[in-house]
């Protein structure tokens, strides 16, 4: 392929440019299979740390199309919820099918050729298994569940910061963080979104809830007391805030003008379908809680892992700060009439180059 050769490694090694980014480099070894492109897009704040992706992108462009646009989003998440990362990601080119020892040793590798200015951890069909193939060779690797000193699953501390980003919502709409007597309209109750609708109904809420997996909506109906609606009546539903608790790009033209609530809270990531859709959601009067400042918990969770040590109660007590960067984000918004979700951008930013 003319690339040239890794003097540390097995690896072929290409640097890609790509302005307003310290680092990107695409890796392959023929032999394995591995394909990859780890994109370091920021590390004022600190390493820069971001899931790997395993999929089957249709070519080198779409790859790196998509590990770009993940970076950046990596380091305005972590630089809004405060820790000390910066923002990076990796992708691989790859069939699920085709993981294999050897394709992760070399991803390792690729990984090391950062000298930890990127740390991976766990994204789009990858799992533990595949984690801990990748930690035999790079010690750049947080995030790992059931490892001595790993964080575990962060999703009891994303469902922490989702409720603490509902209350500096619902403070804007009723004047007060207590959630008695709030409606939420909740899609998807798996492992964020089930925590999320029993704080809600434990602090005097009511919950709509919509989800594919029917054992999830019964517990829900037996557990919370929920009314159960249909997958496309959720957004229908009457309520003070709707809440995207299962995938992204659910809030678009078609869906946005459905929607009877006064906010929008949840944990999904990319919630808006397009930009434009933040301006309509604005131009609508609906106040938008911004998705990576709401789910930060997770990022948060891995961070704390970081620092070593890790304790559940540092970081709960970390996510509960999201409640004041929601706040600090609708201050702005009021003040300068321009949507939640272009704020966060400025407060991302404005975090980010205060400790160049
Ligand atoms: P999950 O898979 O446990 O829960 C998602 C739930 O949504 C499942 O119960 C699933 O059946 C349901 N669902 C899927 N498609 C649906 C649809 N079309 N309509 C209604 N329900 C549907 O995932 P999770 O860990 O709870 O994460 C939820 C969302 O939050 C995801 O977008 C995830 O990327 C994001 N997120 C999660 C974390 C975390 O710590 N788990 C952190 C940050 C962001």
């Amino acid at each position: 392929m003319g690339l040239p050769m890794n003097a540390s490694s097995r690896l072929k090694i290409e640097s890609i440019s790509a302005p307003g980014y310290e680092k990107v480099l695409y890796g392959e070894n023929e032999s394995s299979g591995m394909k990859a492109i780890i994109s370091v897009h920021n590390t004022n704040l600190g390493p820069a740390c971001g899931g790997i992706r395993l999929l089957p992108y249709k070519n080198r462009a779409e790859a790196l199309e998509d590990v770009l646009r993940l970076s950046r989003g990596m380091s305005y998440k972590s630089s809004l919820a405060g820790i000390g990362f910066g923002g990076g990601k990796s992708v691989i080119i790859a069939d699920p099918k085709d993981k294999s020892p050897e394709l992760f040793r070399d991803f390792a590798e690729f990984v090391n050729c950062f000298e930890g200015s990127y740390i991976c951890a766990k994204d789009m069909n990858i799992g533990s298994a595949d984690l801990k193939l990748v930690k035999k060779h790079t010690k750049h690797i947080l995030g790992i569940d059931g490892e001595p000193g790993s964080g575990g699953d962060p999703s009891p501390v994303t469902a922490r910061g989702t409720i603490r980003a509902l209350e500096a919502t619902w403070e804007q709409l009723k004047g007060t963080r207590k959630l008695a007597g709030i409606k939420v309209a909740l899609q998807g109750i798996g492992y964020v979104g089930y925590p999320v609708a029993a704080e809600i109904v434990k602090s005097g809420g009511k919950v709509w809830v919509t989800d594919t997996d029917p054992k999830a909506l019964e517990k829900a109906k037996r557990e919370l007391g929920a009314t159960v609606v249909g997958l496309e009546e959720i957004y229908d539903v009457d309520c003070d805030v709707f809440s995207p608790c299962a995938r992204g790009a659910i809030l678009s033209s078609e869906t946005i003008p459905r929607l009877k609530c006064k906010a929008v809270v949840g944990c999904a990531n990319n919630q808006l379908k397009e930009v434009e859709d933040g301006w309509s959601l604005h131009r609508r009067g609906i106040l938008y809680a911004p998705d990576y400042a709401a789910n930060s918990g997770g990022i948060i969770n891995v961070f704390v892992e970081y620092e070593g040590n890790y304790q559940e109660a540092r970081a709960l007590q970390m996510a509960d700060h999201i409640y004041d960067t929601m706040t600090e984000i609708y201050k702005r918004s009021k003040q300068s009439g321009q949507p939640t979700f272009v704020i966060a951008d400025v407060l991302a930013e404005e975090r980010m180059t205060k400790r160049r």
